[in-house]
């Protein structure tokens, strides 16, 4: 079913009316707009409709949810996590369609219809967990929509084999090519870049590259990748997920990069780590950098926290932004919506006439209210089909 017409609704916590969905697409919104006879028709009671949530930084081959409580017992560096996940992993009694289908039907729930997924590659694993995350996705890809990253957890060039099966895994349903700390993990920055971006060039693919690296490292780095990114004429496919060496710059060198980035095209991801000082998003987004929050790991052997919740990101950058006043808290709110959108490229997203027939309708005062009181999604439409309802997940989608 992908026709829809839903009542007393109000788009963006603005004026109350109706929502038609026809054929998948936003058809008309208006007071005073019906739907065709026998059209389904939901009563919003007066909620609010907001364009969906973006997940843009996950990983559903990691997570462990709903399988009993998995303490983490490893030093917090990042050599000692990768070998212990991927010893962990050897023996997980649930698959990982089985795990990566339980998250998506979660983000789903909490309103997030498109999904950017990084998935290990590696001599260890091969395509497996894509093959997993695909088959998952089998089941749910009414509901939300799946970009995959071809992600080198455990490094790349040490780990011979590993680039030759990110390059099999774009021509296998990846769209992305990721990479991740290129000085430390793989101990020859610009190799470790030069590898990545010349498969992605090839292969016209974009760049998720995962740069947790600090301080003047971080910065040099960043420098690199845009380098090659208006090198290659890749502007506006390549994002950075992290950036933590943003939180930490001087003016100067912050002023320098964002110049750099803006430059370049390069977008920022931001998961709001707990204790680790993150990008100005708000300031970067003013500037004209394209930038976005999203949950990254959550619930695995990597990080016991996390939900898979947008809004409860959104919260969360507000809190440890110090975002006060209505429009401050409303442009956290878009961090994980529209900015999200805009930074995947998502044509059709938003809640005009000809956009996708997709929103999420949540109970509240307005939209400033609903990012500090985080209340359940009352719907979650994809497209027209209604996918979840009070916070839960439908089997199978339906009215
Ligand atoms: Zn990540």
């Amino acid at each position: 079913m992908t026709d829809l017409l839903l009542t007393n609704v109000r788009p963006d916590a603005g004026t109350t009316g109706n929502i038609l969905i026809e054929n998948g697409r936003i058809a008309a919104i208006g007071s005073n707009v019906t739907g065709p006879d026998g059209i389904t028709v939901v009563d919003g009671k007066g909620a609010i409709a907001i364009a969906p949530f973006v997940e843009a930084h996950v990983h559903l081959d990691k997570i462990l949810w709903g399988l009993p409580w998995h303490s983490i017992n490893v030093p917090d560096s990042l050599r000692a996590m990768i070998d212990n996940e991927v010893e962990i992993r050897r023996s997980l009694p649930w698959s990982v369609a089985e795990r990566a289908g339980n998250l998506m039907r979660q983000c789903v729930a909490n309103g997030s219809t498109h999904i950017r997924s990084h998935v290990d590659i590696s001599p260890e694993y091969k395509l497996d967990n894509l093959h997993g995350v695909l088959a998952a996705w089998e089941k749910t890809k009414h509901a939300v929509d799946l970009e995959i990253v071809a992600f080198p957890q455990l490094g790349m060039l040490i780990e011979p084999g590993t680039a030759e099966l990110m390059e099999a895994a774009l021509d296998e349903g990846a769209s992305v090519i990721g990479g991740i700390d290129p000085a430390s993990v793989d101990g020859d920055a610009k190799g470790h870049l030069d590898t990545i971006f010349g498969i992605a060039h090839r292969k016209q693919a974009k760049i998720d590259i995962h740069l947790h690296e600090r301080g003047e490292l971080g910065l040099y780095e960043l420098g690199l990748i845009a380098e090659r990114a208006k090198a290659l004429g890749m502007q506006d496919k390549v994002i950075v997920s992290h950036a933590f060496c943003l939180g930490t710059a001087s003016r100067d060198e912050l002023a320098r990069m964002m110049d750099l980035l803006a430059e370049a095209g390069i977008g920022i991801i931001s998961a709001v780590p707990g204790d680790i000082p993150f990008p100005p998003m708000f300031e970067l987004a003013d500037y004209g950098v394209r930038c976005a929050v999203a949950s990254d790991s959550l619930r695995d052997t990597w990080n016991p926290h996390g939900n898979g919740d947008m809004l409860e990101r959104c919260w969360l950058l507000s809190w440890r932004s110090n975002c006060r006043t209505d429009a401050e808290l409303t442009a956290a709110l878009d961090m994980g919506t529209k900015r999200g959108a805009d930074l995947l490229d998502l044509a059709g997203h938003g809640l005009d006439v000809g956009c996708d027939g997709s929103l999420v309708l949540i109970e509240g005062e307005n939209l400033a209210q609903i990012v500090v009181d985080r209340p359940k999604r009352a719907l979650v439409v994809k497209r027209g089909r209604i996918v979840a309802r009070d916070g839960s997940w439908i089997d199978g989608g339906g009215a």
